[in-house]
């Protein structure tokens, strides 16, 4: 029931299960049950919980939703890169990318499945050269919405995502609390029990919180857009940059650093004319190196509605070669058309502002 604004049970972790029970005269193990019933079972409603008595089954009814949205799209096919626009109990709409193979990147085999999934509708952060943020923020998604992400790719696609990263909609460190839940869920082995180092959290660079992630007990994969090496670029691009420069943002990062000894990765993309100058690329070196951090080139792909322009394959190569011959491992991908992958928010922005929930997005 998809407009009920109830409480959904895909927010609860394992002991705000048992408080719940225990509020209703339940024996505590009735958590586990109902645990195992969403996470290993997978089942599609509290009525197929056939070991609970069915007036327990209607109280959970009468409390709690178990549906949190409902797949709106779905672009490209089984064996490839699929993005799954859902929409929300709220009429909003989120997008969830499942990426097959994504060899090399963040460290991971050939034969992983890596969702890439939404924390907020829209962003707050105004990037200049992101859909997400073309609109502002909307709201933060609740913990249940992005557990949901998952297990709704999981049932749509009938295979098991093995890999997270958070670079779909959305700041995840503005939206820290129902972020951590959410990752408690998503590694509690009650729940769909992924291990802490194959999810990996992209930020834009919100330092405290930086520091607040690296003081989880968790080894949790960060990834840093930092698309400009120096503030005078940054600050050009990424408004994020006047409240925490590249010197704030750095001390934050040899933080996360010292407290975890996963490998960062910072992300670059590539906009011609703006970034993409080799004295950039000879800075960006020099940053990468004192973190060991792995720098990841992406070309720009290009948003509707947004000027912003992808430099030639020959120029994104020599980019890509200046910070590798500086001795920093890099990682780059050039796509030939469009790709589908990226910039997320795109299907999203096109179909609140086709419904008129959102104006047609101002221009950079
Ligand atoms: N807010 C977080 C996570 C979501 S964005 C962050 O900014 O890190 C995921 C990644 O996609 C970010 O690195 C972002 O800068 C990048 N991105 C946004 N728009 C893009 C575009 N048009 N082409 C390529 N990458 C883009
Ligand atoms: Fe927000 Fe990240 Fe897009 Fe910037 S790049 S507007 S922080 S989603």
């Amino acid at each position: 029931m998809l407009n009920k604004p109830l409480p959904s049970l895909l927010g609860l972790t394992k002991d705000d299960m048992i408080e719940i029970f225990e509020q209703h005269d339940e024996p505590a193990y009735r958590a586990g049950q109902v645990l195992e019933w969403i996470y290993r079972h997978r089942a599609g409603s509290i009525d197929q919980m056939t070991n609970l008595s069915e007036p327990l089954r209607e109280k959970l009814t009468e409390q709690f939703r178990f549906k949190t949205m409902e797949k709106v799209k779905v672009q490209g096919a089984g064996d490839t890169t699929q993005k799954y626009l859902f929409k929300l109990h709220d009429g909003r709409y989120v997008e969830t990318v499942l990426i097959p193979a994504s060899k090399g990147l963040y460290g991971d085999k050939a034969d992983r499945l890596t969702a890439c999934v939404s924390s907020q509708v829209g962003c707050a952060y105004g990037c200049k050269f992101c859909a997400s943020g073309l609109a502002g923020l909307t709201r933060n998604l609740t913990a249940d919405e992005i557990v949901g992400q998952l297990m709704e790719v999981e049932a749509l696609s009938g295979k098991k995502i093995n890999n997270i990263v958070f670079m779909g909609m959305g700041e995840p460190l503005a939206n820290i609390k129902n972020l951590e839940k959410a990752l408690d869920i998503i590694t509690g082995q009650w729940g769909m029990n992924i291990g802490a180092r194959h999810i990996t959290i992209s930020t834009s660079g919100l330092a405290p919180m930086i520091k607040q992630l690296a003081d989880r007990p968790q080894q949790i994969r960060l990834a840093i857009s930092l698309h400009g090496a120096t503030d005078e670029v940054r600050d050009k691009i990424m408004p994020v940059n006047s409240k925490w420069d590249i010197d704030a943002l750095f001390e934050a990062l040899h933080y996360y650093k010292n407290k975890s000894n996963k490998r960062l990765t910072l992300e670059y993309i590539l906009i011609k004319g703006v970034n993409d100058s080799l004295d950039q690329a000879t800075i960006l070196a020099k940053r990468a190196k004192s973190l060991k951090a792995l720098v990841n080139v992406i070309p720009y792909n290009t948003v509707e509605g947004l000027d912003w322009v992808r430099p030639d394959d020959e120029h994104c190569h020599r980019f890509r070669n200046t910070v590798r011959d500086a001795g920093v491992t890099t990682t780059m991908r050039i796509e030939k058309g469009h790709d589908i992958d990226a910039a997320c928010g795109q299907l999203r922005l096109k179909q609140e502002t086709e419904e008129g929930i959102i104006k047609a997005p101002i221009k950079a």
